[in-house]
């Protein structure tokens, strides 16, 4: 049985009460190690991720202050709104495989069974982003 790292769980802090139950209940339910990534998501990180594969204009049209621009590096999100995300309000969470793994989606879909069995015993309704029709976005739970 796996159990969460220290830093996983400092990742919850602020996260809605019933997903962090179903993430503690998922790590001793899964056959897939894994670990929490993002929990509570700050505005300048809003500001960061946003800035990623943007120019200064683009981001200054949604409120993003130029400084964060980094069109040169690979778009890491595709919100509409940059501070729109369920992690902003702690509604989301990121997991991925341990050890870090971004290739094999078999995984990704171990530790979402795991997510999915846990939610069901413990009643809460989550949604898994690799769910979604398009841009999946498989490390991605929210309520
Ligand atoms: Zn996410």
């Amino acid at each position: 049985m796996y159990k969460l790292s220290n830093r996983s769980l400092q990742r919850l802090y602020g996260v809605d009460a019933g997903l962090v139950r179903v993430v503690k209940r998922a790590i001793e339910l899964t056959d897939q190690d894994f670990m929490v990534t993002e929990g509570v998501r700050t505005r300048e990180q809003c500001c960061i991720n946003y800035g990623k594969g943007r120019t200064a204009q683009q981001c200054s049209l949604k409120g993003v202050p130029a400084k964060y621009a980094q069109p040169d590096l690979s778009k890491v999100t595709w919100l509409n709104n940059p501070f729109a995300s369920k992690h902003v309000t702690g509604r989301a969470i990121d997991l991925i495989p341990y050890p870090v793994d971004w290739n094999d989606l078999k995984k990704f879909h171990l530790i979402a069974a795991a997510m999915k069995q846990a939610a069901a015993e413990l009643g809460v309704r989550i949604i898994w982003g690799g769910d979604w029709k398009s841009s999946k976005d498989y490390p991605h739970f929210e309520i």
